[in-house]
Order: structure tokens, then C-alpha cells, then sequence
């Protein structure tokens, strides 16, 4: 189409992108590697610009392009994966793969899984670098585009993509990946809009609870038996949270939030940092998202005993999965978990990965950063927090200590509850929006 504003062919891009199904699944002889082909090759033909760059091609599929700058500063990166999860749930009320393009005004939308999680913000950083290579624009050092495609299932692009650029030598400044949105109605009290910037993420970990006892028939069952002793050890753990601790990103998320809270709340936002203590117990009876902000968590989530109805088991086991808190340790938790057990119970750690550290908050990526979002969303406050799940981004505090997970998209509640679940969609003044975010964020860099 000749006369097609940028704006169209931007939309009529993610569309496109949106109908090639490349979903991620957990076992991997299900993944539909054709559809991963061709939207690869699709996105040749799209951002044919782009493709004139440095690739490499890593771990089967992920995409790490050069964009060479002017100068030899601290390369930076734009993150994005392009496989998502299955759309397999009833209730659709549109084409999961249709890339339906409906409404009018500030309510159009374009429709589909991925159009925010996370082929929105792939087709935002490719939009805005195509069109800066249309018109001659260099940046001041090199800029990579790193296209993860299997971050979905925890798959291995990231960090080889990490792997390749620390085998090169290469440190990074920014490194921005998604995260966070631009969102409202967040914190109690709070007016406007607030950008949640990621500035780290919890850690992780699988520990075994296990109990071994002489097994037997089930018609001659001793007191105390493995699932007994188990099945205490469980509600012990129940009854003995970890301690609640305000992490520091939070304090000042609450601070930067305080200038928009009038009354009680101002007041109290603003002392987040002396009143720390109380206010994380607080949070932690607030329900179980605020919890999980305070405190490194437990859920029980596998459990196992005998082979059979009528065989007492001789191992009874229960599966942990922890998230660990920013400032504690995979061992701390695992020591924390043995102490509230107590004997009788051995603990196993099986996997586990230490919370990555907290990013910068301050030095030329956070300003430009900060300043992007200034000037593309003027009414919002940039705010520091943690995520509660785990990213690709982690990968990369290896090589920078300025990784930042934030979603140029401002979303709607519905909207955040639409990923991973039916009916994702994005607004496409949204969607433009992000388009013009990292548009002005390469000429920051
Ligand atoms: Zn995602």
C-alpha cells in the first residue's frame, strides 16, 4: 500500500505477527518449529531495514542484532521474546491468532495472544529502530536487539544470548526487557499514573520436604507414620512465615508514590522509610500479591507417598516451591525452611538461583530511561519495585548493573489480567505510544 501512514503499517505489522502461532510448550517435541520459521522469516520482510544489521541466530532461535552506534560507550539492550503461551483456555471471544483489528478511537484494539505478552513490545523496538534506520539515525554506541524464543517456558535463548555477549567481552549499560507497566490504581490513596520500573526480581528455589519411615501394610498402621510426620512439617511451615522486610526498591517506590497521596497516606508513603518495619507487616496481612512483595514465600505444590492404597509409604515427599525475597539467599531460605521443619525431616535443596541484584538507580541509563518516559507519558512518575516473577532480564545482570523491566504500555487492570489468560488485547493508542517510547529512548542512548 503506497499511501499507508507509519502508523498503519505498524498496526497491520503486529497483526501479522500475531497470526503466526509460535507457542512456547513446556515439553518441546509439541513446539510447532514452522511457525517459529516463519515468523522469523516474516519479520524479514517486515523490517527489512533491521535485517540489513549483524545477526546472530543462538540457542535455535533466539535473535541478537547489532546495531552499530557513533561511539565505543556501553552498548545497551532492547529485550523481547516472541513465543507465547498456548491460547488453549475456553472463552475466547475472539481469533487468539486472528490479529483482529476492531473499535474505533481510543478503544480500537488489536486482538490476539502476544499483542502485549510480548510481541507488542517486540514490534514497538522494531518499529521505532526501522523507521531510525530509514532516516540515517546512528546511535551514540552500539544498541542490541535481543529476541528471546522461549522465555515462556524458562528456555535457555537468554542466556546464551548473555553467554555470547560475555564471551565477546562486553559490558552493558541499559538493558531494558518487560516488567512493570504504566498503571494506575496500584497503591491505596495514589492519583495519576505511575511507570513500575523492575529494578530486580525474586529468586527462586525447589526444596524437598522428606519423611522415611518403616513401611508396612496399611492394615497395621504405627503412630507417626512418613505421612504424619510430613504432613506436620507442612502446617509448621504454614504457621511460621518467613520474616517481612520493606525491600529498599519498595521504600522508595513508596516515596517516589507519596507527592500524588494526600492525607493519611502521604504522610505515611513519605515516612516509608522509618516506618519500614510496621508497614511491611502490614503488607504482609494485606493478601497474598502484597505478601509476596514483603517476604520470601513457600507454597507446597507436589506431594508423594505410596505406590499403593494399601502400602504404608516408607518416603513420604512434598515439593517447595520458595521465591526468595531481594536481600536473602537461596541457602538462608533453605536453612530457614530446616529450622522451622525441625528433625525427623530431611531437606533437600533440588534447584535453586539466588535473587539477581538491584539495579542502578541513577547514571546515564536510568536518566535516560526516566527521561524517555517524561516526555513520551508526561503525567507519570517512574517508580522502583521488584518483580515477583522470574524474567529473562536476570540473565543479564551478569554483564550490566543497570537492567531495567518495564513495559512501555499503559494497561488497564483488565488489560494485566488478560496475560496469559483469554482475550488479550492491546489499545492501539497504547501501542503507538510504546512505538514513539523507544523511538525517543535510542536517541537518549
Ligand atoms: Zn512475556
Amino acid at each position: 500500500m503506497a499511501n499507508q501512514s507509519p502508523e498503519d503499517a505498524a498496526i497491520e505489522h503486529l497483526r501479522a505477527l500475531i497470526r503466526i502461532p509460535t507457542v512456547s510448550r513446556a515439553d518441546e517435541s509439541q513446539v510447532d518449529a514452522a511457525a517459529f520459521a516463519e515468523f522469523r522469516a516474516e519479520l524479514a520482510r517486515l523490517y527489512p531495514r533491521v535485517h540489513t544489521l549483524e545477526l546472530a541466530v543462538v540457542a535455535g532461535g533466539s535473535l541478537l542484532f547489532r546495531w552499530p552506534g557513533r561511539g565505543l560507550g556501553d552498548p545497551s539492550v532492547l529485550m523481547a521474546h516472541y513465543d507465547v503461551v498456548p491460547a488453549d483456555e475456553p472463552g475466547w471471544t475472539h481469533d487468539a491468532f486472528g490479529g483482529e483489528l476492531l473499535g474505533a478511537g481510543a478503544e480500537q484494539r488489536i486482538w490476539g495472544r502476544g499483542a502485549i505478552d510480548d510481541k507488542g513490545m517486540l514490534c514497538c523496538i522494531l518499529e521505532a529502530v526501522e523507521t531510525a534506520l530509514a532516516e540515517g539515525v546512528a546511535p551514540a554506541s552500539d544498541i542490541y536487539l535481543s529476541f528471546g524464543h522461549n522465555e515462556e517456558t524458562q528456555g535457555a535463548g537468554a542466556e546464551a544470548i548473555v553467554a555470547l555477549l560475555a564471551s565477546r567481552g562486553i559490558r552493558c549499560g541499559l538493558v531494558i526487557d518487560e516488567g512493570g507497566a504504566i498503571v494506575e490504581g496500584l497503591l491505596p490513596g495514589v492519583e495519576g499514573p505511575i511507570a513500575m520500573i523492575g529494578l530486580s526480581e525474586k529468586g527462586i528455589a525447589g526444596v524437598e520436604l522428606i519423611a522415611e519411615k518403616q513401611g508396612g501394610h496399611a492394615a497395621t498402621p504405627a503412630p507417626n507414620g512418613a505421612t504424619a510426620v510430613l504432613a506436620r512439617a507442612i502446617l509448621r511451615l504454614e504457621a511460621h512465615p518467613s520474616r517481612a522486610v520493606l525491600p529498599e526498591p519498595s521504600i522508595a517506590m513508596l516515596e517516589a508514590a507519596s507527592g500524588r497521596a494526600s492525607g493519611a497516606r502521604g504522610w505515611l508513603y513519605r515516612h516509608a522509610r522509618a516506618l519500614r518495619w510496621p508497614l511491611a507487616r502490614v503488607l504482609a496481612r494485606s493478601g497474598p500479591e502484597q505478601a509476596a512483595v514483603v517476604r520470601t514465600t513457600r507454597a507446597v505444590t507436589r506431594l508423594s507417598g505410596s505406590a499403593g492404597d494399601n502400602v504404608l509409604a516408607e518416603r513420604a515427599a512434598a515439593m517447595v516451591n520458595v521465591r526468595i525475597a531481594t536481600g536473602s539467599t537461596v541457602e538462608r531460605a533453605v536453612a530457614d525452611i530446616r529450622a522451622v521443619v525441625g528433625d525427623g525431616i530431611r531437606v533437600r535443596l533440588v534447584y535453586g538461583s539466588d535473587p539477581p541484584p538491584v539495579s542502578r538507580r541513577e547514571g546515564p541509563a536510568w536518566d535516560a530511561l526516566t527521561r524517555a518516559i517524561a516526555e513520551v507519558f508526561p503525567r507519570t512518575i517512574p517508580s522502583p519495585y521488584i518483580m515477583i516473577q522470574a524474567s529473562d532480564a536476570r540473565h543479564f545482570t551478569r554483564i550490566s548493573d543497570s537492567v531495567y523491566r518495564f513495559l512501555p504500555f499503559d494497561l488497564t487492570l483488565e488489560e494485566r489480567e488478560s496475560l496469559h489468560a483469554i482475550d488479550e488485547s492491546i489499545r492501539v493508542s497504547t501501542y503507538l505510544d510504546g512505538i514513539r517510547f523507544f523511538r525517543r529512548l535510542v536517541e537518549l542512548l
